[in-house]
């Protein structure tokens, strides 16, 4: 499996200005993209339709949704449903992600029914999954980490793909904070998430991509990248800027 490169742009950038950061990026990384790296690009629903197209053609390069509602089109007022990112060229869709959890509210529960949702409709799902500096402190990480993981996965199919679903380790104290999680921190997480899937999918947990993610930037990505069970990165602040996230896909 090639090493997943996510681009995480949150609420942020109009549309020209995202368009022009993905085009930007095919350009940086025209002929340079490592053959084990995959790009993905996550914009906010409005730029949705000028990255596709910034991203159209160029090879290796995906374009990806930061959340919906977990149902087929209805009356939902304000949400946006599977079907509409698939139809908008989305290959993939986070569910779970920090903010959703922990400022707007969304449970274990939700996520679960987003992730298992997700994939019914055609999505590749990334799972987010990540403890609080007062859980780590108080010795919660392997318990915060089985709750998210057995939640966020309880519908997931047994027979799902390692190209359909990957999880993000994202420690809320390291997002957007500049703190990164060390080397033996992040190896640690990993390890407990890679012995949750292939306990939960067999051979195939062995497969689905762990993503690191936290204050990920040019400097570190490299090593990052390095740690075992470490298939990819999802980055934040460091990805709005289009040389900076070509760098860390190059790392
Ligand atoms: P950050 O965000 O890289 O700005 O820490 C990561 C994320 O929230 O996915």
């Amino acid at each position: 499996m090639k090493k997943l490169m996510a681009a995480n742009w949150k609420m942020y950038k109009l549309r020209g200005e995202a368009a022009a950061t993905a085009a930007a990026l095919v350009a940086c990384l025209a002929g340079k993209l490592p053959a084990d790296r995959e790009v993905l690009v996550i914009p906010p629903f409005t730029a949705l339709g000028g990255v596709g197209e910034a991203l159209a053609g160029a090879h290796g390069f995906a374009l990806g949704a930061q959340n919906f509602y977990p149902s087929p089109q209805g009356a939902f007022t304000g949400e946006i449903a599977p079907e509409m990112l698939t139809d908008a060229g989305c290959r993939y869709a986070l569910a779970g992600h920090s903010e959703r959890r922990h400022i707007l509210g969304e449970d274990d529960a939700m996520v679960g029914r987003k992730t298992a949702f997700g994939l019914a409709s055609g999505l590749s799902m990334i799972l987010c999954v990540g403890e609080k500096v007062e859980e780590r402190q108080a010795g919660q990480l392997e318990a915060v980490l089985a709750r998210q993981l057995t939640a966020g996965l309880a519908d997931v199919p047994a027979d799902v793909t390692p190209e359909a679903l990957a999880v993000a380790y994202e420690p809320v104290w390291a997002i957007g904070t500049g703190l990164t999680a060390g080397p033996e921190e992040i190896a640690g997480a990993h390890a407990v998430v890679r012995a949750f899937l292939v306990k939960r999918f067999g051979a195939v947990g062995s497969k689905i991509r762990i993503l690191y993610g936290g204050s990920v930037k040019p400097g570190n990505a490299g090593q990052i990248l390095g740690i075992d069970n470490v298939d990819g990165v999802l980055v934040g602040g460091a990805s709005l800027d289009a040389d900076s996230f070509a760098a860390i896909v190059a790392a």
